[in-house]
């Protein structure tokens, strides 16, 4: 296999080390394969943990990675046999490819593939660097009216599809989500444009639910100062959520989550917990509760793209910050602060 030399990146050395540096990155334009300048790289939570800790679960940064798997850019080359696409196109890029011949990936649900290669999640590289070469099947063309940088925010937004599939949303339902982080704001959203009527939005740092103001029936709950099982009640004539996103990862939201659902109600859990949760299984029979998980997604990117260039979507008010390639590292300790006020910081190359 061919080799770049020269193509700087952002490299994650080991926990707490970053540098700009060069690295060798495959090169090869296979037959199905395209090469993408890229333009727009948001910063995830999950960049972000790599950074600080060093591993998420079983994924352990054992020798040097470059991070950013939330990319948008423009196709430069093409492979022989590309015909989805062509020199010039805006794209943005779904980070995760799965093996053709794994069951998980002829029964569709090819997230679950125990093969799967996805960006910056050890051993595979990342996309905040200048050229990427990748599958075209996993690459989608960006309508006019839909921006670069709203193109790199198509990856967590593939979440909350993910999860409004999921919860099989009837129109005019009530939800709730606990969690006001990019992922959970992205569920909201994404439970509104499903035909929630309302979607309330619960965190324990007040000014994250500042973001509530920019979009129509999000309603914020303060768990400082607010009771969500009490407001949730209120607001749905004594009977609870239809559906709850558990988007925090957080053990206490799980408290919350059993005293505000409704009988028969629908429990999607996205947010990753640390440790085992107990479980009230009394209160989950006795209401005939429906749980449900969320690994990333499979399917979701052209649905995703559609939302938002039909306007059902805007992701545009989440994007609080834009820096320059240069300054990535800089970026990456100001992430790292998990400051309220940043929701996405996007990285522009
Ligand atoms: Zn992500």
């Amino acid at each position: 296999m061919l080799y770049w030399s020269n193509m700087k990146a952002l490299v994650l050395e080991k926990k707490l080390q970053l540098s700009l540096r060069d690295i060798d990155l495959p090169k090869d334009v296979r037959a199905n394969d395209v090469k993408i300048k890229m333009h727009t790289v948001g910063i995830c939570g999950s960049d972000v943990h790599y950074y600080t800790h060093g591993k998420i679960g079983p994924f352990v940064v054992d020798k040097p990675m470059v991070l950013g798997h939330e990319g948008s850019g423009t196709v430069i080359e093409i492979g022989n046999n590309v015909s989805n696409l062509k020199v010039g196109d805006r794209v943005c890029i779904e980070p995760g490819v799965p093996d053709i011949n794994s069951k998980e990936y002829i029964k569709g649900f090819y997230n679950l593939d125990p093969k799967l290669t996805f960006w910056a999640t050890p051993p595979d590289h990342g996309c905040l660097t200048p050229e990427v070469v990748f599958p075209s099947n996993f690459v989608f063309k960006l309508p006019e009216n839909v921006s670069y940088a709203e193109g790199a925010m198509i990856e967590p937004l593939a979440v909350g599809l993910q999860a409004a599939e999921k919860a099989k949303i009837i129109p005019g339902e009530t939800a709730l989500v606990m969690g006001c982080g990019p992922i959970g704001l992205v569920i909201a959203l994404t439970a509104l444009a499903g035909g929630c009527s309302k979607v309330f939005i619960a965190d324990i740092v007040g000014k994250k639910l500042e973001m509530c103001k920019n979009y129509k029936n999000l309603i914020p709950i303060d768990l400082n100062k607010d009771n969500p099982a009490e407001i949730i009640k209120k607001n749905t004539n004594n009977w609870g959520a239809n559906i709850i996103f558990e988007a925090s990862g957080a053990t206490k939201a799980y408290d919350v989550i059993f005293d505000s659902i409704c009988p028969t109600g629908k429990v999607v859990i996205v947010g990753n917990p640390m440790n085992p949760i107990p479980m009230d299984f009394a209160t989950l029979l006795t209401k005939e509760i429906e749980i449900k998980t969320v690994f990333r997604y499979a399917h979701q990117y052209e649905r995703a793209i559609n939302l938002l260039s039909s306007d059902k979507i805007d992701v545009k008010p989440m994007i609080t910050d834009t820096v320059a390639f240069e300054d990535s590292i800089k970026a990456f300790e100001r992430a790292a602060k998990n400051l309220p006020e940043d929701v996405k910081i996007q990285i522009q190359l």
